[in-house]
């Protein structure tokens, strides 16, 4: 799964099944999200439910299912979400007191919404490891 494109609607294709995706459904601009950032190929937004006072996730508009699913084609989108998210923590007054990014993968990360995304958290102190 993973490598099926984007298709206008927020819906992609598994084999011949059409699937929904909650971020491909943020990306298509049928749910409400609250925007920190989007320009043709990244959309960030501020997580749902935040982890600390500063806490977006930075995405893909193109639907990739997890990191596992990542190829060399992709090396240059994933540089771009992590640029990205570095200019949000500058943006957001991170860069001096610090923050984290985190990419989840998996039942024991908790990884649960299979669209690939970056989380940027901070704001506070964080602890480590994490929990
Ligand atoms: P993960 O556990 O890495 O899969 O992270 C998924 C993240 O998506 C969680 O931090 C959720 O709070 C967040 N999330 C889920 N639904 C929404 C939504 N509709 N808008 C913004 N963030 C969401
Ligand atoms: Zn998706």
């Amino acid at each position: 799964m993973g490598r099926a494109g984007n298709g206008p609607r927020g819906r992609f294709r598994v084999h011949s099944e059409i699937v929904s995706c909650l971020f491909c459904e943020i990306v298509a601009g049928r749910i409400p999200a609250r925007v920190a950032f989007q320009d043709e190929s990244v959309l960030a937004f501020h997580d749902i439910n935040p982890q600390g006072p500063v806490h977006i996730l930075v995405i893909p508009k193109r639907h990739i299912t997890s990191v596992l699913d990542l190829t060399p084609a992709d090396d240059a989108l994933v540089g771009s979400l992590l640029r990205r998210a570095t200019d949000l923590a500058r943006s957001e007054g991170l860069a001096e007191r610090g923050f984290r990014l985190v990419f989840n993968y998996g039942e024991d990360a908790g990884y649960s919404v299979y669209h690939i995304h970056l989380h940027l958290v901070g704001g506070r102190k964080l602890g480590w490891p994490p929990g």
